[in-house]
C-alpha cells in the first residue's frame, strides 16, 4: 500500500512552459533584443531541455547548465551584446515569479493531504524553486520539500533519492511512489532507488520498456486517487 508520494514540480503540478515562455519573453524586453515570438521561445525551451539531460548525465553541473543554455541560444540566435549571466537572473527572477499550474494540480494534492504524505522533489535553483511554491501555495500543503540545490544531488541520482528517503520516517520502499513527468528524471530515478512509478502524461507517449519500468501512467492529475486506490 502506498504511503509516501514524491511529486516532481515543473511540468507536473506547475505548468513550466507557461511560467518559461512569459519570462523569457519579459527578458527579451528588460534587455531590448525585440518581440520574442513563441516559435523562439520553443528554440529556447528544446535547448534548455537538452542542457537538464546534460546534467542529469553529469556532463554539466548546475551552474553550467543555467549560464550554458542562454550561451547556445543566443549562439543560435546571433545574439552577441547581451551576458547571457545577467539575461539567465532577469529570466530566473520572472520564473519565480510566475505561477501556473497543471489543470487539477492544486485540487489533488490538497484533497490527499493528510491520507498520504506527500514530498516534493525537483531539480532546479533553490530561491526559484522556493520562491515558487511559496507564491503556489503549495509549501503549505506538503509535508516536506527536496530540491536538489539542496540535497547536493540532481534527480535521478541514487545519491538523490536515498537523501530523501533517509529523511521520510517509517516508510519502506514498496510503500513510496514517485509521480512525475520526465523519464529521464523521475521514472528513472525511481527504478535506480526501487520504488514505485507513475508517469503524468497529458499526451501519448512513447517509451523503451526495457529501459523504463513504469507502473501506472495518468494522462490528468486526478487519476492518481485511482491508482493510489490500487497501489
Ligand atoms: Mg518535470
Amino acid at each position: 500500500m502506498i504511503k509516501v508520494i514524491l511529486w516532481d514540480v515543473d511540468g507536473t503540478l506547475l505548468d513550466f512552459k507557461k511560467s518559461e515562455s512569459c519570462s523569457i519573453k519579459n527578458a527579451f524586453r528588460v534587455f531590448s533584443l525585440g518581440e520574442c515570438s513563441d516559435d523562439t521561445v520553443k528554440v529556447y525551451s528544446d535547448i534548455n531541455q537538452s542542457c537538464w539531460e546534460m546534467l542529469e548525465r553529469g556532463e554539466l553541473t548546475k551552474e553550467q547548465t543555467l549560464i550554458v543554455r542562454f550561451e547556445k541560444f543566443f549562439d543560435k540566435l546571433g545574439i552577441k551584446n547581451v551576458s547571457p549571466r545577467e539575461f539567465c537572473s532577469v529570466y530566473e527572477n520572472g520564473i519565480a515569479d510566475t505561477t501556473a499550474f497543471i489543470d487539477g494540480a492544486y485540487d489533488t494534492v490538497s484533497s490527499l493531504k493528510g491520507k498520504y504524505k506527500q514530498y516534493i522533489v525537483t531539480n532546479g535553483a533553490y530561491s526559484v524553486q522556493t520562491e515558487r511554491l511559496k507564491m503556489s501555495g503549495l509549501d503549505k500543503i506538503f509535508d516536506g520539500v527536496f530540491i536538489s540545490d539542496e540535497v547536493g544531488y540532481e534527480k535521478p541520482s541514487p545519491f538523490f533519492f536515498d537523501y530523501v528517503i533517509k529523511h521520510i520516517d517509517n516508510v519502506s520502499l514498496d510503500e513510496i511512489l514517485i509521480v512525475g513527468d520526465s523519464l529521464t528524471s523521475d521514472i528513472k530515478g525511481g527504478n535506480n532507488m526501487g520504488i514505485k512509478t507513475c508517469l503524468f502524461s497529458p499526451k501519448p507517449l512513447v517509451y523503451d520498456k526495457n529501459e523504463y519500468k513504469i507502473n501506472y501512467v495518468i494522462s490528468s492529475l486526478d487519476e492518481i486517487v485511482s491508482v493510489l486506490e490500487k497501489g
